[in-house]
């Protein structure tokens, strides 16, 4: 059908629950928005995951429909895909590296040869970490048995690192999913590039340093000053006594915590030692237990040392650490409880004034626009569903009101408001803790949907705004104009080109962005970019 045709048939001002458009589709509730094109597809996925699923669609089916998606775009253009995948991995936009893994899976397990091994030259940029390398066979072996091509990339994975970052590898982390470097390296079977590596795999596949002492189907026996010393460091922690010989073991070698047995994990000498290395990303999920053990204590040196480091941008950005992992952070340390077991602490004032800084910070840099913006959370029932990345807690109405915050602090001219069927006030402002945005964002009663009241409401309030900020599932039926329809209405009344970015909080297809609207843009929910990305459109 001719879509110039079709388009005098409809109504301009149909409601939500009817096409407005023959391009649109039926979302998850029944009503009419668009569909995201394939790419776009792809980048929420890759950074939002599907765990949890949404209100509308449970974690497997919005799995299967992604993993079509990942299909499609490797149909269209199999290395751009991959490019895609690895990119939006090794820049840290991601708060969870798992969807970029499995997508990378699917890739590796084509029949298409140049395209598999595309994937699996882009493997090491992806899995930077053993563990992400055992979550990557444990995705490969759902689609594909083993073969010579995923042997090789195994092999490589092992044998183009430096022996030095090998050995940290496999120190820190000896089995993940089910999977081992003795099981991987066995299979794999690389030829060693150095003396060292030989050390390393032998270790990792006998069992330990009396493994280089015999001859082994890898050859004669070797030297056992070939091993890194950090993996005699790692068999020395196993066997202390004191925790004195920990704490030497700790700062002579750098051990991280990983490598230190948990009956060493109550004591505060071992953490003090521990804290002085760690890397950031382990820093910010320890804060809870190094509080308990006494190490956090207000006014401490070590606080205001560790404050320091999570207030450091250079850090944060050298560690890829996700603005969204940070406000997880943030919320179990506020609580003073893990999600899971027993450890209770009294959460210092300190760290978490370190922890709110470093969620700020953590975003790509962004400059202000200084237009006027309306900050539009969807605050209906559908957007407490489901966890952004995985991560506890994190709906994505919590997860949004932060992300708002962010682009809050950054623009003077803002407004917030809340909207479900009905526009609701909201009480949050820059000066707010991330805590108690979070509080009054729970707070707010919940109802149905109507994507247009943002820009309804500030028709009916003359409110000038040159960018509408929309925070949704784009679950919308409720309405009886279509947002992007009330977006064009506001610009005719008030003569302001105002901007839509719709800012996708779940990994469907779904927006409701006129796609063939230039003053209308998708960005993803948490995106570590997306504030950057709504600058530039507002900028424009
Ligand atoms: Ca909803």
């Amino acid at each position: 059908m001719n879509r110039s045709y079709t388009r005098h048939l409809v109504p301009a001002h149909a409601p939500q629950s009817a096409p407005c458009r023959d391009d649109q589709v039926q979302n998850g509730t029944g009503g009419y928005v668009f569909a995201l094109d394939a790419w776009a597809r792809l980048d929420r996925f890759l950074v939002l995951g599907c765990e949890g699923g949404t209100y509308y669609a449970s974690e497997r089916t919005l799995t299967e429909d992604n993993a079509r998606g990942v299909l499609e775009c490797l149909a269209l253009d199999g290395r751009r895909t991959i490019e895609r995948i690895a990119e939006i991995s090794a820049s840290g936009r991601a708060p969870k590296n798992d969807p970029a893994i499995f997508a990378l899976a699917l890739a590796a397990s084509l029949s298409d040869a140049p395209l598999k091994a595309a994937a699996f030259e882009a493997m090491p940029r992806v899995c930077r970490t053993a563990t992400h390398l055992f979550q990557f066979v444990r995705d490969v072996r759902a689609f594909r048995s083993w073969g010579r091509g995923l042997r090789r990339a195994i092999g490589r994975w092992y044998t183009a690192m430096s022996s030095e970052r090998l050995a940290l590898q496999v120190a820190k982390y000896g089995q993940r999913v089910g999977y081992a470097h003795r099981d991987l390296l066995r299979l794999a079977h690389p030829k060693a590039p150095s003396p060292a590596h030989d050390a390393i795999f032998r270790w990792a596949t006998g069992g330990g340093s009396s493994a280089l002492d015999r001859p082994s189907k890898h050859g004669a026996a070797i030297e056992r000053s070939a091993l890194p010393s950090l993996l005699d460091a790692f068999e020395a922690v196993r066997a202390a006594k004191t925790s004195s010989e920990v704490v030497s073991l700790v700062r002579r070698h750098r051990l991280t915590h990983e490598m230190v047995p948990s009956e060493w994990k109550d004591d505060v000498r071992v953490w003090a030692a521990l804290v002085e290395e760690m890397p950031l990303t382990a820093l910010i999920r320890n804060l809870g237990k190094m509080t308990a053990v006494g190490l956090l204590r207000p006014l401490a040196e070590s606080t205001r040392k560790v404050a320091t480091r999570l207030r450091s941008k250079p850090l944060l950005r050298s560690a890829r650490v996700h603005p969204l992992s940070v406000l997880a952070a943030l919320k179990v340390y506020a609580q003073g409880h893990g999600e899971r077991g027993k450890l209770r602490w009294e959460p210092v004032r300190e760290i978490y004034d370190a922890l709110e800084d470093a969620f700020y910070a953590a975003f790509a840099l962004v400059k202000p626009t200084n237009v006027r913006h309306l900050l539009a959370l969807d605050v209906s029932g559908s957007m407490t569903c489901g966890e952004i990345a995985g991560m506890p807690g994190m709906n994505p109405r919590v997860a949004s009101a932060a992300m708002a915050m962010a682009t809050a602090r950054t623009e003077p001219h803002h407004h917030f408001v809340g909207f479900s069927h009905e526009i609701v006030s909201l009480d949050i402002s820059p000066r707010s803790t991330l805590e108690a945005t979070i509080h009054a964002i729970e707070r707010v009663p919940m109802g149905a949907t109507d994507c247009a009241l943002p820009m309804l409401y500030a028709k009916a309030n003359k409110l000038p705004v040159d960018v509408f900020i929309v925070y949704t599932d784009n679950e919308t039926w409720f309405g009886a104009v279509h947002p992007f329809q009330a977006l064009r209405d506001y610009r005719d009344a008030t003569g302001i080109p105002a901007k839509l970015v719709v800012v996708g909080l779940t990994a469907t297809e779904f927006s409701i962005a006129d796609p063939n609207d230039a003053g209308m843009l998708d960005v993803v929910g948490f995106d570590a970019a997306a504030p950057a990305l709504i600058a530039d459109l507002a900028a424009a």
